[in-house]
């Protein structure tokens, strides 16, 4: 008897995984395969709120297999050990595996990959996570891309993405089942109070990556360009974490919006359609660019890109107080608490405000942009080490097309634009939804009838805004003076 594996990574889905029908083409039974392996993620083993993801995404996996005949094999510790011994219990023949972009997984599968290759065993990569692959894009001179909007407009010059590959049809089971642990087994689970808010937003899964996807190009996608800014709106796809962990892949989101801008393009508000696709398009051009950045600058994640960053003159935090009181959403700046207590609640946060939390720590608060990226790492169901560091280091100033340092987000005048009612403060700052919604965005400007009438005392039942808002932002203006000087 011989096999084939198919290593499932972060490629937990079935349809347009070209590893999996690579193995079905083989026409040899077939082994899928999970290593958990953390450690080998080296310095950045996933977060708490993203194991608690896979942990439900491994288990529809293992559903999804099992109704067409074929059992998970689950296993934990050291990656080439275990497929070592697999192939050898199996007598495989080939191991497939869709390719990961993160730079201690390339060195690890370069390693496995050239290890089997020499015991004779036929090990293929393949690539389902991204429409072009970071090496494919390059500059007239052969470089690595800075800049985003050059880098889209190089990808967009291309043809389009090849069509996703359905389910396999035939699907070939072997006739002794090897062990697996249970997903259990892997201890994903923390139990921390908090996993009920994930449980009660999130449906992670193939077929609910699938419905989300339908839902959004059908519902939102025609006013994504206006929608997207709004906080208290579903007016983005929520596809991050499913994208993360490759429960649905790119070319799959690229067919669908295109077939609904087909559809919907042909409407009254065909424009509205036209800029909707568009922008949403080149939000999955963003997720590619951070993919291209992290590929060609491994120390991303740590590292400012422009060196002059590794001298910013950051505050003293004794004991984490500053950061402590930001994570917790208790900073007294209402739109700043309500993202990150969104955060904290449902393991997810919207696109502008991250932009605005981000900056209010990296500029108001004048704290590494590290210490911000590691908090989102642990809570953030879409945690993906590309787009959190790209977005760190965005909003620092630092990074690849990066929002120049000295734009330094006013989180009242953001919310007074983009919650303009005060709906997402009212809902995720409930002690201050009594106050009128002009006044939820700085209620320390409220006069003190409307607070007493709010049931509001500042201090008491909602903290004072812990800095100044302009006082510190010109103290990060002049911090960032110190690093413009030449030295
Ligand atoms: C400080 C900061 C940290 C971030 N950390 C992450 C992270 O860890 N993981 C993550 O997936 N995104 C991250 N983002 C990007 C963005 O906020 C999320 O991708 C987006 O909010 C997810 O919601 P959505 O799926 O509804 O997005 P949509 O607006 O529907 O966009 C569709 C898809 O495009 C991709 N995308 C959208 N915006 C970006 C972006 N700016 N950079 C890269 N990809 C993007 C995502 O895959 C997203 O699912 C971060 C942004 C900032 C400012």
């Amino acid at each position: 008897m011989s096999a084939v594996i198919c290593w499932f990574r972060r490629d937990l889905r079935l349809t347009d995984n070209p590893a999996l029908t690579a193995a079905a083409d083989t026409g040899l039974p077939i082994i899928p395969v999970y290593i958990h392996a953390p450690d080998e993620a080296g310095a950045w083993a996933p977060g708490a709120a993203s194991n608690w993801w896979l942990h439900h995404s491994l288990e529809q996996l293992k559903g999804a297999l099992a109704e067409r005949g074929l059992t998970l094999v689950i296993r934990q510790g050291d990656s080439l050990a275990t497929l070592t011994e697999l192939i050898t219990t199996a007598n495989a023949q080939a191991v497939h595996w869709n390719r990961l972009y993160e730079p201690a997984y390339t060195a690890r599968d370069t390693h496995i990959k050239q290890t089997l290759r020499t015991q004779g065993v036929d090990v293929q990569s393949h690539n389902a996570a991204l429409l072009h692959e970071p090496w494919t894009i390059k500059t007239g001179t052969g470089g690595d891309y800075k800049a985003f909007t050059p880098f889209w407009r190089a990808c967009r010059r291309l043809s389009d993405p090849a069509p996703p590959l359905p389910v396999p049809a035939s699907l070939n089971a072997v006739k002794t089942p090897l062990h697996s642990d249970s997903v259990n087994a892997l201890g994903l689970l923390p139990g921390r109070d908090w996993t009920d808010g994930l449980a009660a937003q999130w449906q992670p899964g193939e077929a609910s990556a699938q419905a989300q996807l339908q839902h959004f190009v059908q519902a939102a996608m025609g006013h994504y360009e206006q929608g997207r800014d709004w906080p208290s709106q579903a007016g983005t796809s929520r596809l991050s974490a499913h994208l993360h962990f490759g429960e649905i892949g790119p070319r799959q989101v690229w067919q669908a919006a295109q077939q609904q801008l087909a559809q919907g393009g042909a409407q009254d508000s065909q424009a509205d359609w036209v800029t909707g696709t568009d922008r949403f398009l080149s939000e999955i051009g963003w997720r590619e660019f951070a993919h291209h950045v992290l590929f060609h600058h491994p120390d991303f994640p740590d590292q400012p890109l422009n060196p002059r960053f590794a001298d910013f003159p950051w505050q003293a935090d004794p004991n984490d107080q500053l950061l402590r009181t930001w994570q917790q959403g208790q900073t007294g700046i209402p739109l700043v608490d309500a993202g990150m207590r969104e955060l904290y609640a449902t393991g997810w946060m919207h696109n502008r405000v991250r932009m605005v939390v981000g900056s209010f720590l990296v500029k108001n608060l004048r704290l590494p942009w590290q210490a911000g990226e590691a908090w989102f790492w642990d809570t953030l169901v879409d945690a993906d080490m590309a787009s959190n560091s790209l977005g760190w280091q965005w909003v620092a100033g630092s990074g690849a097309d990066a929002a120049p340092y000295f734009r330094v987000f006013n989180p009242v005048r953001q919310g007074e634009r983009f919650d303009a009612n005060g709906d997402y403060v009212a809902h995720w700052v409930p002690e201050l939804a009594g106050l009128p919604a002009k006044h939820r965005h700085a209620p320390w400007e409220a006069p003190t009838n409307i607070l007493s009438d709010a049931g509001v005392t500042l201090g008491v039942t909602y903290p004072q805004p812990m800095v100044d808002l302009k006082q510190s932002r010109q103290d990060a203006l002049a911090a960032f003076a110190q690093i413009k000087k030449p030295s």
